[in-house]
């Protein structure tokens, strides 16, 4: 199995496809990528470069993504040659593409925050005496970790964006994505796979908090979400699956809304067609983790049992900061709680960059919580003791 980009993601596929069997080879960014420092078959190349993707692409069986930055000319090309991707294009570009994906989702009556497009300061203002300021601002293609999303109290803030319209392919070559700005009470997330076969299986709803736009922990299942909405929320994620044909694990980002009358009970914010941060809990809190159940999937095997294997398990995050040197971080970690789950991706430390990421499980959610939030902020450096 050949995997597009060698960040962490691909790297956490090498525990399970050692398990498995299954042999995985990777296009790297360079041979000091997450995903090549623990995949023996790792070539160099550049994910946009046609010829080194169909290079690659030609010895493996069957192809999946670490991030959905492949462009479009270079995936019709592997569709072209034969090559079986899963995800399909089709399918990706919804991934890619947030405007793509809002029409879609709209058309399909999923509910999403109230968007438009602009190209100019009179759509920008035409948008906010709709919904108010401040609004929400997003570059179609090529953000992550909130990197390509702006709130905005005026116009101004935006004339960049606005001057870069129409330019080239990416970025704002459509206009900018204009949303309300969501009173949201918190944010969901639904991890769901399908295989080709059109088997799925989904994990329960999990509860993702952001800090300065990314994810710093998630705690599974989200708690506090009645049975009925965590249903509404796993239907809408698996609809979402089955009508765009998403094969592969896919992840449903939401806002839950506060209940009244018969307005939704979530948005949908943002898709994502590949394992994802809100499913690395998986690895040590469910019985198919997300990268075994990716493999699955892809290879079109039958699915394995998403259940929870604890009551609760959290994931917290560790950013890069002050510890340089991560090692003598790990003594203390480990041995103030022998029962954290430490994972780290093998990157250079830089600030704010995510390298790693810990989980805990166990009965008491307050404790698991404090303990997962102990042991990523001392492998940080924010405490020291
Ligand atoms: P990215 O592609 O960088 O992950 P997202 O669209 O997921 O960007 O946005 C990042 C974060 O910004 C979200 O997790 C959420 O906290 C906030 N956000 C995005 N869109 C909205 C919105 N319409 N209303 C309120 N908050 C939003």
């Amino acid at each position: 199995m050949g995997i597009i980009g060698g960040g962490q993601l691909a790297r956490m596929l090498q525990a399970p496809a050692v398990a498995l069997g299954v042999q995985l080879s990777v296009l790297a960014e360079g041979v000091d990528a997450s995903a090549a420092l623990v995949i023996p078959s790792a070539p160099v190349g550049d994910h946009g470069d046609l010829e080194a993707v169909c290079r690659f692409a030609a010895a493996c069986d069957v192809v999946t993504f670490d991030h959905e930055h492949v462009p479009p000319n270079v995936l019709a090309a592997l569709a072209a040659d034969g090559i079986p991707l899963h995800p399909s294009p089709a399918a990706l570009l919804f991934a890619q593409d947030k405007v793509a994906m809002r029409r879609r989702l709209t058309e399909l009556g999923i509910p999403c925050p109230e968007w438009a497009m602009a190209r100019t300061s009179t759509d920008i203002e035409r948008f906010a005496a709709r919904v108010g300021w401040p609004l929400v601002a997003k570059a179609p293609r090529g953000g992550y970790d909130g990197k390509g999303v702006r709130i905005v109290e005026a116009v101004e803030e935006l004339t960049d964006w606005l001057d870069r319209t129409g330019e080239g392919t990416r970025g704002f070559a459509d206009g900018i994505l204009l949303e309300q700005l969501v009173p949201f009470v918190r944010e969901l997330a639904v991890l769901v796979a399908r295989s080709p076969s059109g088997q799925a299986a989904a994990w329960p709803v999990v509860q993702t908090v952001q800090t300065d736009g990314v994810c710093t922990e998630v705690i599974a299942p989200a708690p506090d979400l009645t049975p009925a909405d965590a249903a509404e929320a796993t239907h809408t994620a698996l609809r979402i699956a089955g009508e765009l044909g998403v094969t592969g694990v896919l992840a449903v980002e939401m806002f839950q809304l506060e209940h009244a009358g018969d307005r939704p009970a979530h948005l949908v914010n943002e898709l994502a067609m590949r394992p994802h941060n809100s499913g690395h809990w998986s690895i040590d809190g469910a019985v198919t983790s997300q990268f075994e159940q990716h493999l699955r999937a892809v290879l079109d095997l039958p699915l394995g049992d998403p259940s929870p294997t604890a009551p609760w398990t959290v994931m917290a995050n560790v950013l890069g900061g002050d510890h340089l040197e991560l090692y003598p971080a790990y003594r203390h970690v480990m041995a103030r709680d022998p029962g954290a789950k430490v994972h780290m991706y093998g990157k250079d430390v830089r600030p704010g960059r995510k390298i790693g990421h810990v989980n805990v499980s166990g009965a008491d959610l307050g404790d698991v919580r404090d303990r997962a939030r102990h042991a990523a902020d001392y492998l940080q450096g924010v405490i020291d003791e």
